[in-house]
């Protein structure tokens, strides 16, 4: 039976010490995004738009966040690893100078509805727990930074995924080589617990055992006994040519391992694009700044300028070139499905702050052909 993890920062897409102003920004991006009223009868868009407000009313609250942070550390996630067998509800439980958290300490703290979002295993299928049949593993999503010249030109990027991983030692169970395991004496082996009565009675995955039923006399040192590790997978992505900001690619089956044989969830990227020294973009478009002296915009030029592909072209500068004047090289922007943007090249005209004396000479030459007086 496995626990539905969701990890609050996997959902709004943000790092774990992203600001409050990045939390803020991702959650409003992502709420429109799969707002009710902009995806009508979609169940999948809901369900998604629920869980970004459940995210976004944690991680918003500064003592919200803190706590959360604190049991995110502790391995709530990935079967609740902060409450080991033989500790939960007992304090000093845990070596190492571990915090060990009960169930009371948490509800005191008033996490209770953190709570019931993290152990909301069973609560997608109608409340039924899932009866260890195959379950799909959890989409992941992140965000991927990527260059700027990746982002036009395509290309390939090895990101590292936090993923949830079945223990290499104890392969899941939880037990430490060599321990015995027996039936969890605060479930008696159901792997959940029911808090409260009647139609207020809520059914949770027990925190001793984790949902298994079972309970090792030693729980495994690698995985503190909740048989799941985190770890970081690399994965190989190839960026397409012409993905912005904010453009997602699908990586089918990269995300999270399925349950008892389950298929594994998808990979979302979501691409953030770095900014570049010398272009800016807008859509397919791109413009750039290139510098020329008094001398060339007063009497024309020719000047190198660089494109996306990293080849160069050569613009003419016409005679009197006024500061600013923007010029257009027609199809070398960002190419995407067949289409490509323009390159708009802003022409700055460089003054000299200081003149030597044959440049000032020269200047006032100019100046009393040109009929000037100063
Ligand atoms: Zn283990
Ligand atoms: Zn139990």
């Amino acid at each position: 039976m496995a626990t539905q993890t969701k990890d609050f920062y996997r959902v709004l897409g943000v790092a774990e010490n992203a600001s409050a102003d990045e939390i803020k920004k991702a959650y409003r991006k992502l709420a429109k995004q799969y707002h009710p009223d902009a995806n009508p009868n979609d169940a999948a868009a809901a369900e998604r738009f629920k869980e970004l407000s459940e995210a976004n009313s944690v991680l918003s609250d500064d003592d919200k966040r803190k706590q959360y942070d604190q049991m995110r550390r502790l391995g709530a996630f990935g079967g609740m690893g902060g409450f080991r067998p033989g500790a939960g509800g007992r304090p000093g439980g845990a070596p190492g100078g571990t915090q060990t958290f009960t169930f009371d300490d948490l509800e005191a703290g008033g996490l209770g509805d953190i709570f019931g979002s993290i152990f909301d295993f069973g609560k997608r299928r109608g409340g039924a727990p899932n009866a260890g049949g195959p379950e799909r593993g959890e989409n992941i999503e992140y965000a991927v930074e990527i260059p700027f010249r990746t982002a036009v030109r395509g290309g390939k990027v090895t990101i590292q995924v936090p993923v949830t991983d079945e223990c290499p030692t104890c392969h899941g169970s939880g037990a430490a080589p060599g321990a015995t395991v027996s039936t969890c004496p605060e479930c008696s082996g159901k792997g959940t617990v029911t808090f409260g009565a009647g139609s207020f009675g809520v059914t949770r995955p027990c925190p001793m055992c984790a949902g298994k039923g079972k309970v090792p006399s030693e729980p495994c040192g690698t995985c503190n006994g909740n048989g799941q590790v985190r770890r970081q997978r690399a994965v190989n992505v190839t960026v397409p040519a012409g993905v912005d900001t904010g453009s997602k690619i699908r990586l089918a089956g990269q995300g999270e391992r399925g349950a008892s044989g389950g298929q594994p969830g998808d990979l979302v990227l979501t691409f953030r694009v770095e900014a570049d020294s010398f272009f800016s973009r807008e859509g397919l478009d791109v413009e750039c700044t290139i510098h020329v002296n008094l001398a060339q915009a007063v009497l024309g030029s020719k000047v190198k300028v660089r494109t996306v592909d990293g080849q160069f072209v050569v613009l003419k500068v016409p005679a009197g070139t006024q500061p600013g004047r923007r010029f257009r090289i027609k199809g070398m922007g960002v190419e995407k499905s067949g289409r490509r943007g323009d390159q708009f090249v802003k022409v700055q005209v460089d003054v000299p702050d200081q003149l030597d004396e044959p440049a000032r000479k020269e200047f006032e030459e100019f100046a009393a052909a040109a009929g000037m007086r100063h």
